[in-house]
């Protein structure tokens, strides 16, 4: 990637947006820009908040909140992106506004359980494991549509779509296969729960946007093209 400031950078990556959704005829209001700031001081999600970035993806929930604590002033919309413990599901209840990596239902109860009742629903994604590996969390598409209908039903959880780390692939064609085989879940999905907002694929990172925004992304999720390369 070009190394520029923050604000440069947030730019380019605004450009490759617009770039991939007219390539493929998309409206790029429909893609939604996630700054996923894991390991960066909260200087430089400031630096990202100044430059028009509202949407920030968290993976550590410790780091998170300090960086939380320290941007407070700021009206951001945060994102719990990485592996939840169930021990731990009570602070991105009551602090996130979207929970993208829920991977079991006991997870998606208690997250539930503990949102505050003063607050909206939190907006839930169904992590699944789209190429099957061994190392990666997911669920197995076979068992969405159980776990998808009994989050549906939870009272303070919006279901509203399907979240993916694909493999990394050497072939284009190949990565747009993972992100085609996602977005034909969620396809499936709002057939059966014809009553949930199914509204999100949360999928594309810096490697491979266009190809997620081709296969219908709805949230990018962009970490090193907006802030360097992670140590
Ligand atoms: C780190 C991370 C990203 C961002 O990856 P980059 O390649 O740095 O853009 C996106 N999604 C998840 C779940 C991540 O953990």
């Amino acid at each position: 990637m070009r190394k520029g400031t923050i604000a440069e950078n947030l730019r380019a990556v605004r450009e490759r947006i617009v770039t991939g959704c007219s390539a493929c005829g998309r409206d790029p209001d429909g893609v939604a820009l996630l700054a996923v700031s894991k390991t960066r001081p909260a200087k430089d999600l400031r630096a990202a908040f100044d430059a028009g970035q509202s949407r920030f993806g968290e993976n550590y929930l410790q780091e998170a909140m300090e960086k939380q604590a320290q941007l407070a002033d700021l009206p951001i919309e945060w994102h719990f992106i990485g592996p939840l413990q169930s021990n731990k599901t009570r602070a991105v209840a009551e602090r996130f506004d979207w929970m993208h990596s829920v991977e079991r239902l006991k997870i998606a109860q208690r997250l539930s359980a503990q949102r505050p009742g003063e607050m909206p629903p939190l907006n839930i994604c169904l992590q699944v494991n789209i190429d099957g590996e061994e190392s990666k969390s997911g669920l197995a598409p076979a068992e969405l549509s159980a776990v998808a209908k009994a989050v549906a039903e939870l009272p303070k959880l919006q279901l509203r779509g399907l979240m993916a780390i694909p493999a990394p692939r050497e072939d284009a064609d190949k990565q747009r296969e993972s992100f085609e085989q996602l977005a034909q879940l969620l396809e499936q999905l709002r057939t059966e729960l014809p009553e949930q907002p199914l509204d999100t694929l949360s999928m594309g990172m810096s490697g491979d946007l266009e190809a997620a925004i081709a296969s219908g992304a709805s949230i990018v999720r962009v970490g090193t093209d907006i802030f360097g390369p992670r140590k």
